[in-house]
């Protein structure tokens, strides 16, 4: 079948058409559809339209709240709290952002806990902004059950993803922005809809055996990358948007979701620093463009998000290709 090829202003009107009809309010449809353009603009599929139908079920289940109106707090002197009031994350990410770049810059460094969202997208959208605000950013999430913890053979953990963004000379960032799962839970199924094997090493089967049948790892569960250095990363990040900041762990939220086929509920901690309160205000930039140099110098090598960024030029005139079925699927959710 072939793909549809659509202008980005094409494919934002159709998303922004789908959410509002669907229950979102202006402000959650436009925070929605700016981080998943986002993803379609720098060709990263799994996170882009692709998610649609996924934001529409739970919209019509009523699992998330489309018109949520979200709140920010301080509750400590470097410590902000978003009460997402039920929503999608995009809109309070958007609103505790500014928040959280004039907090980093008063007191070098600052941390945004979000509580009661539910989170279906690519995290490197939320630190690159950070970033090319000039402060370096983590951010953290957890999910849904879907990995064994290194040693057992049962889901527990989330794909838990991480994203670490650093300011550049120009203006841009560098981000990296990775899952723990050896392998993103929206690539599984992309390769399962495709009829593609996984890579080895990406999951086992519901009885415990390693298999590429990303189908039999979807019925399983997937592994850490990198045996038990992942999966200790992976805990690090329950510890840290469940215990630390009083939202669910993975397991807590696989038990509470209703599971209608969109983002289960959960929360996220962003950390921002601002490197001109540390040691080498006046070095640190021409320092880090040092350590990309040398890197860059060895031939072959990029760096993470260069993909993307490259991507990005490109998709303004050539458009986005979305396969037929998806395309046919989302202006169904239309009516
Ligand atoms: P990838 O393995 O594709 O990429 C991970 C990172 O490595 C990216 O920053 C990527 O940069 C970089 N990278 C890839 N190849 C190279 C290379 N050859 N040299 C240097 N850097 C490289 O990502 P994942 O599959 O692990 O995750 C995909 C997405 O899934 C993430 O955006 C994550 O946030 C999201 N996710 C969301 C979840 C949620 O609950 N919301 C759960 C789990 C994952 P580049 O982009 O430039 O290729």
């Amino acid at each position: 079948m072939t793909d549809v090829n659509l202008t980005l202003e094409d494919a934002d009107a159709l998303v922004m058409r789908v959410l509002r009809t669907n229950g979102c309010d202006e402000a959650n449809a436009r925070a929605v559809a700016d981080t998943v353009m986002a993803a379609e603009r720098d060709i990263c599929h799994s996170h882009g339209i692709f998610r649609i139908p996924g934001y529409v079920a739970s919209l019509r289940s009523g699992k998330v709240n489309g018109k949520a109106a979200p709140t920010v707090k301080q509750i400590a002197p470097g410590a902000l709290q978003v009460d997402a009031d039920r929503g999608f994350a995009p809109l309070a990410l958007e609103r505790g952002r500014q928040p959280l770049i004039d907090l980093a810059r008063e007191q070098g460094i600052a941390a945004l806990a979000v509580r009661d969202m539910h989170h279906f997208a690519a995290l490197w959208v939320e630190v690159e902004p950070i970033a090319e605000a000039g402060l370096a950013a983590f951010a953290w999430t957890a999910a849904t059950p879907m990995v064994a913890p290194a040693g057992g053979t049962k889901p527990l953990f989330g794909t838990n993803p991480m994203a670490f963004a650093w300011p550049r000379k120009d203006g841009s960032s560098m981000a990296f922005d990775m899952a723990t799962a050896a392998t993103a839970r929206g690539e599984i199924m992309i390769m399962a809809r495709d009829g593609k094997q996984a890579p080895p090493g990406a999951g086992i089967d519901a009885e415990g055996n390693p298999t590429t049948d990303p189908n039999a790892i979807l019925a399983g569960a997937q592994l850490p990358f990198g045996g038990y250095k992942g999966s200790a990363i992976s805990m690090m990040i329950e510890l840290l948007v469940g215990a630390l900041i009083g939202d669910k762990l993975s397991f807590e939220a696989g038990e509470a979701d209703i599971k209608d086929g969109g983002p289960p509920p959960g929360g996220e901690l962003i950390i921002a620093i601002d490197p001109n309160r540390f040691g080498d205000p006046d070095g640190w930039l021409a320092h880090g463009e040092k350590l990309f140099d040398a890197m860059k110098a060895q031939e072959g090598l990029r760096l993470p998000g260069e993909r993307r960024h490259q991507n990005r030029l490109k998709t303004p005139s050539e458009g986005i290709f979305l396969p037929k079925s998806l395309y046919d699927t989302v202006c169904g959710l239309e009516a």
